[in-house]
């Protein structure tokens, strides 16, 4: 498409890229006028999110301006900021978006490599042609203000297929708990220890499952060193479809005792019959804790 013109954001840190745009200008550098800047106190300020809902909003292209290595002005907010943009980039890929994102170091000093960056960015995007979001004619909703909903949305926008992510390129602090059906009983130790709300226990019925969800976890490993029958370890990764959808995967299915007093299931079978204990829930046994004790103070 010849004729196509690229809106592009640029995120860019108040004490290098925008100053270094700024000398750009006053030095007189032409760059495209595509360009949209957007002034943030530090490269590190960039949520991913931003990011998402430029594209989402129809941006073609967005990139971020920081400091170079070792002269962020919040010792590394640069760092940290390049590390969470290569991972959504990792994540956009799925979706054929991952091109549309750029982080370039710029520093103050460097207008002409602000100019230089804005062209080289802008006829790539120009290659690149629209954002496809942009051409479907998606309607956003106000509501859908969270990275998992405008990622799913992107997912069914562009019909993007359920399919498997590569992880190489997740960053260190992404984890998933992985229990084994072998050994694990279902006591809820690991739940109880995790801060995250990573592990789910969920009983319906006469079943009770232990699961994860894939993308919450920070790998402190607490729920390992509580488990009781070392069932679980935890893994390095990040599983993208379970984070879209915010659904905890299923490790452990195990079958429930009912109370021979009240009926109700109320503990895995397996965990009782190692435990050798009654088929009395802790309900009902307080109830007889406290019969006895009336009894005893009459
Ligand atoms: S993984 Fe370990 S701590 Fe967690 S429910 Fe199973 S046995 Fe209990
Ligand atoms: S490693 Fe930490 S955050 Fe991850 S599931 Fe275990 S307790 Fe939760």
């Amino acid at each position: 498409m010849s004729d196509f013109e690229p809106k592009i954001v640029a995120f860019l840190c108040n004490w290098c890229a925008y100053a270094g745009a700024d000398l750009a200008g006053v030095s007189r550098l032409k760059y495209p006028p595509n360009i949209v800047p957007i002034r943030v106190p530090c490269s590190g300020r960039v949520d991913p999110l931003f990011v998402v809902y430029a594209l989402y909003s129809g941006a073609d292209g967005v990139f971020i301006g920081a400091c170079h290595p070792g002269d962020c002005h919040y010792v590394d907010g640069n760092i940290k900021a390049e590390r969470r943009i290569r991972f959504l980039k990792s994540i956009l890929r799925p979706f054929g978006l991952d091109e549309r994102v750029g982080f370039f170091h710029i520093s103050a000093a460097e207008g002409k490599k602000f100019a230089e960056v804005a062209r080289e960015f802008t006829n790539h995007i120009r290659k690149l042609g629209p954002n496809p979001i942009r051409l479907s004619s998606v309607k956003v909703d106000e509501k859908r203000t969270t990275l998992c909903t405008l990622l799913l949305n992107l997912t069914e926008t562009i019909e993007a297929k359920e399919g498997v992510y590569a992880v190489e390129e997740v960053p260190e602090g992404f984890g998933y708990p992985v229990m084994n059906p072998e050994r694990c009983v279902g006591c809820g130790a690991c739940a109880t220890a995790c801060d995250q709300d990573v592990i789910t226990i969920t009983d319906t019925g006469d079943v009770r499952k232990v699961g994860h969800y894939s993308c919450y976890c920070i790998l402190c490993r607490k729920c390992e060193e509580i488990c009781p029958r070392d069932a679980i370890s935890v893994e390095e990764g990040f599983d993208l479809m379970a984070f879209i959808k915010r659904e905890p995967a299923v490790d452990v299915e195990l079958t429930m005792r009912k109370c021979t007093v009240c009926g109700r299931y109320f503990a895995p079978e397996v965990e009782i019959d190692l435990l050798e204990a009654e088929n009395v829930c802790p309900d009902c046994r307080r109830k007889e804790i406290a019969k006895k004790l009336v009894e005893v103070w009459e």
